[in-house]
């Protein structure tokens, strides 16, 4: 656990994903806590958590307020946990009816996922796995059941700070950045990671351009004027504007990439081996999937390539 701030902690806790970690913040002060994400329903994260609470003489039931940066399982996976300890739940309300609903409603989206596959040319073999481990997932993720909504620039006065709700697009479409601007610290989720590019994907619940949603959310991060951002994976960004920066050549070279393998009609799912070579469990390979079709998709709507199919091709235009 680190003090950022009298009153701001981060606590690393474990998840077994490749990012090793996920951070979460929690915020204290006048007689109130709030906890900012709150990791993965596994044993190893509910009990790290509990620890560091302890650290602080605090335990679950004082956790009143839950802020979600996103509906991702490692942000997201004990916010049902909390809340039913006690503590009201805040979601932006972009998430509300995406990836809030896939958790809730499994059903909802279960065909046009599938369906969403099998278009953009995904083997019959590979999708079994990829549906065992969204399986997988679903057990360790307890969706909050009342959360309340959030709006982008929404002002919170909580823990004897004042957060802006920043709505940033594009690694969910709920994503949600808390800024403390007196501080000017961000508390920036996954929309800006340092190491990593944040993963940016197309599901069949999401707004229909995520990428052009990214980028824009990166410049809009670049303008705040933050002096440090806190991620929710790896160490702090010093320098924002930079890393904004640094994440949309990375970007701008992928769709490059992706337009230099398009010698002839691919499908998505082809054209994400080509761009993702490295050998990936089920879990890689569907985020390098959706990953490859967010970048089509963009050049799609730019007018640089077009489709035809259903099974979906895409051609240089
Ligand atoms: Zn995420
Ligand atoms: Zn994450």
């Amino acid at each position: 656990m680190k003090a950022i701030l009298p009153g701001l902690y981060l606590l690393p806790i474990p998840i077994p994903y490749p990012l090793k970690t996920v951070n979460l913040y929690l915020l204290q002060g006048d007689g109130e806590v709030v906890l900012l994400d709150t990791a993965l329903g596994t044993r190893a994260a509910r009990g790290a958590l509990e620890l560091f609470l302890a650290e602080l003489g605090l335990c679950f039931q004082d956790i009143k307020t839950v802020l979600l940066t996103h509906h991702h399982p490692d942000h997201y996976g004990l916010a049902g946990f909390l809340e039913g300890l006690g503590a009201r739940v805040y979601l932006h309300e972009e998430e509300f009816s995406r990836g809030h609903r896939f958790w809730r409603e499994p059903e909802a989206f279960a065909e046009t996922s599938l369906r969403l596959f099998l278009d953009h040319g995904t083997p019959e073999s590979a999708l079994q796995d990829i549906q065992e481990t969204m399986e997988k997932a679903r057990e360790r993720v307890h969706p909050p059941q009342n959360p309340i909504p959030l709006r982008d620039g929404d002002l919170l006065e909580v823990a004897g700070k004042r957060l802006r709700v920043v709505w940033t697009p594009g690694h969910a479409d709920g994503h949600a950045a808390f800024f403390l601007e007196e501080e000017g610290v961000l508390l920036v989720g996954d929309a800006l990671l340092d190491h990593v590019s944040p993963n940016v994907g197309l599901w069949a619940y999401t707004r229909e351009n995520p990428l052009k949603d990214f980028l824009r959310s990166l410049d809009r991060l670049a303008d705040l004027g933050a002096r440090v951002a806190y991620a929710g994976h790896f160490g702090p960004i010093g320098d924002v504007r930079q890393r904004a920066k640094e994440l949309k050549a990375h970007h701008q070279a992928r769709l490059e990439a992706l337009l230099a393998l398009l010698d002839g009609p691919k499908t998505a799912w082809e054209l994400s081996l080509n761009l993702f070579p490295k050998e990936l469990d089920a879990a890689g390979r569907r985020f390098a999937f959706a990953e490859t079709l967010a970048h089509l998709e963009y050049l799609r709507k730019e007018g640089a390539v077009g489709r035809e199919g259903p099974p979906y091709r895409y051609f240089r235009a």
